[in-house]
């Protein structure tokens, strides 16, 4: 019996884990087959504080987890494949196979990249279609490539792109930009990328790789065809909550829904970071309530005479 069982090893996670484990609640963290949530696909994160001279994030999150394991932290890699939140001891397990029971659960499984929902997207998916530029850009020295959004993380992603791409088109359904100021401008400044205004990517052209996109112009009405050897999508992100539907009160987007701080519907289970933050999605916002869960999850089990 585990006094608590974090699912998930981003930014949240972590934290709830660094902190349940100098609380001395030896916490067992369960990190899926990628582990280190969405900053191991980003590039440099200049936001996080105490980093002035800004840090990768994959870097950030290996130290993260440095730290998490140097006060006791007990990591299992595998995916949940289900959980029983009806019943007590609280249930997870994991890969179909090994079943943990816990007196509290937090979650902190985070958000997904959306794709557009085009079939030639799916099919061309790692042949020219990603949503990671930091996986994946690379592969593109000299290309002409194609961003889809509008919010910080198009505006990352062509940014970084042009290190590799020779031009990179963003391509986004409205004539005003969702990301804040500065990234904006950055992407203004760079001659390498160009905008396409209120459009939309009708379809992604290509046999075995990427050869172009098919747009359309939502003004004009307009149908033309973009020749590019890569296409980003970075349209906004879905939570990871499938696994919890029907047990968990939850959204209507799927975020799971908390009460004073990460306190969910089922007592003793708590959610941080993206599962349950659909406003404010930063890295450090998912830590600050990875620190929360950890807190509660602590006063939970002091309250029901477990400390
Ligand atoms: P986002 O802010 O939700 O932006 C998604 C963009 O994709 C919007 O411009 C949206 O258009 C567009 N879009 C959505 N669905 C679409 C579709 N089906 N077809 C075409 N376009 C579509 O998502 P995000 O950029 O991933 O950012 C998420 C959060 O992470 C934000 O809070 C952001 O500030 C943060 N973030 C921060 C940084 C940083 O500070 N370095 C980097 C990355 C992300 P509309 O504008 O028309 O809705």
């Amino acid at each position: 019996m585990r006094n608590v069982v974090i699912i998930g090893s981003g930014p949240a996670g972590l934290t709830a884990a660094i902190y349940a484990a100098r609380a001395n609640l030896a916490p067992m963290l369960v990190e899926g087959w990628q582990s280190g949530g969405q900053l191991t696909t980003t590039t440099e994160v200049e936001n996080f504080p105490g980093f002035a001279k800004g840090i990768m994030g994959p870097d950030l999150m290996k130290d993260m987890r440095a730290q998490a394991e140097r006060f006791g932290t007990d990591f299992l890699t595998g995916d949940v494949s289900s959980v029983e939140f009806g019943t007590r001891p609280l249930k997870i397990t994991v890969d179909h196979e090994r079943t943990i029971e816990a007196r509290t659960v937090i979650i902190a499984t985070g958000a997904s990249a959306i794709q557009i929902g085009l079939k030639n997207e799916a099919r061309l998916t790692g042949h020219g279609v990603s949503t990671c530029a930091t996986c994946d850009g690379f592969f593109f020295r000299g290309k002409e490539l194609v961003v889809v959004g509008g919010g910080d993380s198009a505006m990352e992603e062509a940014n970084f792109l042009t290190k590799f791409a020779t031009k990179v088109y963003v391509v986004h359904r409205r004539d005003k930009l969702r990301a804040s100021k500065i990234m904006q401008d950055r992407a203004f400044k760079n001659d390498k990328i160009s905008f396409i205004w209120n459009t939309i990517v009708e379809d992604i052209l290509g046999e075995d790789t990427v050869s172009g996109v098919r747009l359309n112009n939502l003004v004009m009405g307009t149908t033309t065809t973009l020749p590019a050897s890569g296409v980003f999508v970075a349209i906004g992100h879905r939570p990871n909550t499938a696994l919890f539907a029907g047990q968990l009160d939850m959204d209507a987007k799927g975020y799971i829904v908390t009460k004073h701080g990460t306190t969910t519907s089922v007592p003793g289970v708590f959610a941080a970071g993206d599962v349950q933050d659909s406003i404010y999605r930063q890295a450090i916002t998912a830590a600050g309530t990875g620190c929360m869960a950890a807190i509660d999850a602590e006063k939970f089990l002091e309250l029901t005479g477990h400390r």
